[in-house]
């Protein structure tokens, strides 16, 4: 569905990306892990368009996606929970939402939303009040809310668990795996590697901008080199 091939990427003279190759074959979920500053953001904001590629190139659905705007690729079908989540915190939860749907000109927004509060039942209850008011996991919740709301075909998550309480970072693992259940694909970069690992069907291994290990999710969770650089060695 997403194929990226000799992708480098980065911002002014930082290669960030040298030269990466990495698919998301349609109805998996496919993770992206690696340490800080691997790479694994900027991937996901290259696929979105934020960050332009110098090399290689980006194919969804058959269709070459390189170098095109980004309201352009999310009206392709892709959307991205941003690192960080990037809520709006003077917007209002059903504002933030609506934000989502922007590249949309149809008149299903409020049934998607109201799909979104079914999903989220806090956000229902907490629908007039401002984004920057939530607790962590319900910005998160939020941010996933709104990618929904393009409808997209490949949902990208960076890091959604970051920040968040144990449980919280449970919820936010299941309702990744019903969207997937659901018949969205998903590519999720996490540093929780054995959570991603678990609901993963494949995995990609960063390191300082270079794919180093890819496989099947369990292959790769018991492959000695990723048990000992982020499983602590078990
Ligand atoms: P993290 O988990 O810390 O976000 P990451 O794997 O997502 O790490 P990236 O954020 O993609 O890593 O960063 C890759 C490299 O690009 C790093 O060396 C980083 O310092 C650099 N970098 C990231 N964003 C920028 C930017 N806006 N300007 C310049 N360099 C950047």
């Amino acid at each position: 569905m997403l194929k990226l091939e000799n992708v480098v990427a980065g911002y002014g003279h930082i290669i960030a990306l040298k030269s990466i190759s990495l698919e998301v074959p349609q109805g998996s979920i496919v993770s992206l892990i690696g340490a800080n500053g691997a790479g694994k953001s900027t991937t996901m904001k290259t696929i979105m368009g934020l960050v332009k590629p110098t090399e290689g190139s980006i194919t969804f659905e058959g269709q070459d996606i390189t170098g095109m705007k980004t309201h352009n690729i999310v009206k392709a079908g892709i959307s991205l929970v941003p690192e960080g989540r990037q809520i709006l915190s003077d917007m209002s939860v059903y504002e933030n939402l609506e934000m989502g749907a922007y590249i949309r000109n149809d008149k299903e927004i409020e049934d998607d939303i109201k799909k979104v509060f079914k999903r989220f039942p806090i956000l229902d209850e907490r629908s007039y009040q401002m984004g920057g008011t939530l607790s962590g996991g319900q910005q998160q919740m939020l941010a996933i809310g709104r990618a929904l709301m393009a409808r997209p075909k490949l949902l990208l998550l960076d890091e959604p668990s970051m920040g968040l309480a144990p449980l919280v970072v449970s919820e936010i693992f299941e309702t990744i795996k019903e969207i997937s259940a659901e018949g969205t694909t998903v590519l999720l970069v996490e540093q929780n590697v054995r959570q991603a690992l678990k609901i993963a069907d494949y995995a990609y291994v960063l390191e300082t901008g270079k794919m180093v290990l890819d496989g099947k999710a369990e292959d790769v969770r018991t492959n000695p080199r990723v048990m000992e650089a982020y499983l602590g060695g078990r």
